[in-house]
């Protein structure tokens, strides 16, 4: 299956070579083919093996060098300390690893998630399936937006254009054809082959798979862009810069109290190199870009749970300083379950009974049964101007499959006793002018008994304008500009009962060089779609939040007017073709004022977010079409629709809504909230901490306290220290639950940073307060007599203060102690730990004195200043915590 002729050969040829047939492969056939070929998919570079992520633990210059100099300690007989000191540094890096793990495997989750569907033919059904599951032989259906996931030959296409560019570079569409070409044809002219990672711009077609994962072109180039890239959020960045400047200075500082220590001859050289580099080890936030990015995997972990799928992480924290979010209404706002509930025939509203997308209702005219005759040529037109059908989901359930507009139209057409194969058979489909926002109408020719005839619907006022003519109780009529004016009258009365209006005509022959001219007019069809129940909530919410909420639809202005108003949204309106006129200035002031932009196409989507963006708000913006793919990129926060979006616009997007919901982007805004407080309280909380170590022992080694150099902690109570408070706590606040009222408060800015002034002085205050009260409760239990004991309390109490910071951060957000049992668990081990510690044999490898009843009075005093100290800093600091 290897050969490269596929564009050279017969379609007969195709199909006796790959063993399959029009009507695609048999469950059985696949189930052999994906065991001999394996799942469709390109190996992945980048990813690291567990073993990988272990070594990385190791990589740290100066975490070898203090495995180096253990082991020298261990070679000159300080056996305990020696081992004492690689245990603990295994168990650092057992932790590292685990972090890193988990946050590995996180990323390579959402990756998972984040695959595409394709649509095959199997066992002559039109299923739909992961693209991974293809195989060769397969016969896949393509439309607009469709990404294209394996190589294949075109068998059948309808004005195919695809997008190459990811392949070739080449920006400008390909249009495709399905004839044979010559053998020689180089691969960039192989007009009848479709190729994996490329996508559908416009038309449909039909194509037989002949290579998939990585045997695909873009398998030979090993490049797969329907993953989740793993770029570093500018934060991040941030922090890997932060730490290298941290560490220097530390690294200075450990130099200086090596130094001062030798040359005071306080302790054996070894003894004071190993405490420099322990400092060097423990004060150094080299674990801190790895816990961010477990914090960032975590939080879209908990999003994919609530329906945002991630696909660039950074987005995760950018998630937090969105003001505006701009939103499409059809399926995001409303359910997408459109059923016609009223029709407008000769002047006369015709109801229509029945619930969603079942196929049993009746037509009524004031109460009186409806004679399917006078409706037939509407319904009938609605029915035929058409692409949806019924096919199978993944499960094998029957369901309509296509556009809920056009399914709402064949349901009302099957409700009037219409059936699709014969109809089918007495008006055969001989081509289509498709669908577009930017048309706004869609037409189909078709033969029938009479000639050719064209049906076309859409928007009212499209529609309307290509009418000259109107079919009235089986007369054609001119239409008349009073009619004209009655219509547009019946549509806006449609509208504003909050129904989606389709306007149907015909034509027949002589079709002429524009089918869609000369219409006649045959009458409307009102569907509703009714708003998603939590939509008015989550719309309350992001307004407490501050983030402005505006509509962009396609729809009718009355009809977005309605279910504006249902929904709590303003209803301060504009057109689309009102934005045309307007300026990039005047758009600027009006963006500020407009809740509802109706009757847009996409490339107005695309000025106003610009307008909005200039005017420095962080917009977030939905879309699900090709054409909306622009402005899905161009905005800070990009959300593409799961079910109803094509694959183009979820390739470009930064979210994809699972369930299409707007009330999953304030879920998702809220976890981004969230993320990014966790990671600012992560931050803050280790920062100052290792500010604190590393002052303590920088104070401690100049003489003019004591008339000579201290060591206030050795080697290996830093390197315990590190590995208590860091380690667990850390990782506990990571998970905490959001602030309860995180969706009360005004959207950071885009320019705040994580640690900004007041979470930088709170940083300093509270490092040199720490330093200060356990230098003073050091120097208060008389060193000079009894360092070990002095050491113990420095050693215990830093533990102690750094614990209980913790809760001091998360007070602030008024949390509760007990909201997060994580981090309960994580602060009662660590001080289990620290009291086996102090009172069981390992005492002595420690070289700690059990503290009685006396000393920890002295903590616990020590302490309560702390904590009174951090409540008025708190309170006079507003932002520090
Ligand atoms: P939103 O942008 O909120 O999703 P929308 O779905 O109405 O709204 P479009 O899909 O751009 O936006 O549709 C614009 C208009 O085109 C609709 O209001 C309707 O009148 C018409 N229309 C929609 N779907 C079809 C279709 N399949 N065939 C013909 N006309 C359609």
């Amino acid at each position: 299956m290897n050969d490269n002729n596929w564009h050279s050969l017969s379609i007969e040829d195709i199909f006796k070579r790959l063993e399959s047939r029009e009507s695609g492969l048999t469950g059985d056939e696949v189930n052999i083919r994906l065991k001999r070929y394996g799942r469709n998919e390109i190996e992945r570079r980048g990813g690291r093996s567990p073993f990988e992520i272990l070594l990385e633990q190791f990589r740290n210059m100066l975490m070898i060098l203090l495995i180096l100099a253990a082991i020298f300690s261990l070679y000159i007989g300080e056996i305990v300390d020696g081992s004492l000191i690689i245990i603990i540094v295994l168990l650092n890096a057992i932790f590292g690893f685990v972090q890193d793990y988990k946050a590995e495997k996180a990323i390579e989750d959402l990756r998972k998630l984040s695959s595409l569907k394709s649509t095959v033919l199997r066992d002559g059904k039109e299923v739909e399936i992961k693209s991974e599951d293809l195989v060769p032989g397969d016969i896949i259906l393509l439309g607009e937006g469709d990404s294209i996931s394996a190589d294949a030959r075109i068998l059948w296409e309808k004005n195919l254009k695809v997008d190459e560019s990811s392949l070739t570079g080449e920006s400008v569409g390909v249009s495709k054809e399905s004839k044979e070409l010559p053998r020689e044809t180089i691969l960039a002219e192989r007009k009848n082959m479709l190729f994996r990672g490329t996508s559908v711009l416009r038309g449909r077609g039909k194509a037989i798979v002949v290579r998939t994962g990585m045997l695909t072109e873009l398998g030979k180039i090993a490049r797969d862009i329907g993953s989740i890239k793993e770029e570093k959020t500018p934060f991040q960045m941030k922090m890997d810069a932060l730490g290298k400047r941290m560490g220097i200075a530390i690294i200075l500082i450990s130099i200086f109290v090596a130094a001062v220590g030798i040359i005071a001859a306080e302790a054996s050289p070894l003894k004071m190199i190993l405490i420099a580099i322990a400092l060097g080890v423990a004060a150094i936030p080299e674990g801190l870009p790895a816990v961010i990015t477990l914090s960032l995997a975590m939080g879209a972990r908990r999003m994919v749970e609530r329906n945002a799928l991630i696909r660039r992480l950074p987005v995760a924290e950018g998630l937090g300083s969105v003001d505006v979010i701009c939103t499409d209404k059809t399926g995001t706002l409303t359910e997408n379950m459109m059923t016609v509930k009223r029709l407008m025939i000769d002047g006369e509203f015709i109801e229509v009974s029945g619930v969603g997308y079942s196929t049993k209702g009746e037509f009524t005219r004031g109460g009186n049964t409806v004679n399917p005759k006078e409706i037939i040529p509407l319904l009938r037109a609605g029915f035929l101007c058409n692409n949806s059908k019924t096919g199978y989901d993944e499960d094998g359930n029957e369901r309509f499959l296509g556009d809920p507009t056009e399914t709402a139209l064949l349901i009302s057409g099957i409700k009037a006793g219409l059936d699709k194969k014969r109809l089918e058979k007495e008006y055969k489909r001989i081509d289509e002018i498709p669908f577009s926002s930017r048309r706004k109408m869609m037409s189909t020719i078709h033969d029938c008994k009479e000639g050719r005839v064209a049906f076309v619907k859409g928007a009212p006022e499209v529609v309307l304008d290509s009418c000259n003519r109107v079919y009235e109780k089986g007369v054609v009529k001119n239409l008349t500009d009073e009619m004209r004016e009655d219509i547009l009258k019946a549509n806006e009365k449609l509208a504003s009962d909050a129904l989606r209006v389709i306007a149907i005509a015909y034509k027949a022959e002589p079709l002429g060089d524009n089918v869609e001219e000369n219409l006649i007019f045959l009458g409307l069809q009102g569907m509703i779609d009714p708003p998603r129940t939590e939509v008015k909530q989550a719309i309350n919410d992001c307004k407490s939040a501050g983030i402005r909420v505006i509509m962009i639809t396609g729809d009718n202005v009355m009809t977005a007017r309605a279910i504006a108003s249902e929904l709590g949204i303003g209803t301060k309106s504009m057109e689309g073709k009102n934005l045309d006129d307007l300026s990039n200035e005047e758009l600027r002031k009006r963006v500020e004022e407009v809740d509802i932009f109706a009757r847009v196409s996409p490339g107005h989507k695309y000025r106003i977010l610009h307008a909005l963006r200039e005017n420095g708000h962080v917009v977030a913006m939905t879309g699900d079409g090709v054409n909306d793919a622009p402005a899905i990129k161009a905005s800070d926060v990009g959300i593409s629709m799961g079910i109803r979006g094509t694959d183009v616009a979820k390739q470009t997007s930064d979210i994809i809504l699972l369930d299409d919901n707007f009330a999953t982007i304030r879920n998702a805004i809220e976890e981004g909230r969230r993320i990014f407080d966790n990671v600012r309280k992560f931050v803050n909380y280790l920062l100052s901490c290792n500010l604190g170590e590393v002052l303590i022992v920088f104070i401690a080694s100049f003489p003019f306290i004591l008339g000579r150099p201290v060591i206030v902690l050795t080697a290996v109570q830093l390197l315990w220290i590190n590995l208590l408070t860091d380690g667990l706590p850390a990782l506990a606040l990571g998970v905490d639950p959001a602030e309860p009222d995180i969706l009360k408060r005004k959207p950071r800015s885009r320019s705040e940073r994580v640690i900004n002034r007041d979470i930088a002085y709170s940083i300093i205050f509270i490092g040199v307060a720490i330093s200060v009260i356990v230098l003073l409760l050091f120097y208060e239990a008389n060193p000079l007599e009894n360092i070990a004991k002095a050491q113990t309390i420095a050693f215990t109490s830093l533990i102690v203060f750094e614990l209980v910071r913790v809760q001091v951060i998360r007070q602030k957000e008024k949390l509760s102690i007990f909201s997060n049992k994580y981090l309960i668990l994580a602060l009662a081990i660590s001080l289990l730990l620290q009291l086996m510690v102090l009172y069981t044999p390992l005492a002595g490898y420690f070289k700690v004195i059990p503290l009685d009843i006396g000393e920890w009075i002295r903590i616990l005093a020590g302490l309560l200043v702390f904590y009174v100290l951090s409540l008025i800093f708190g309170a006079v600091v507003k932002g520090a915590r």
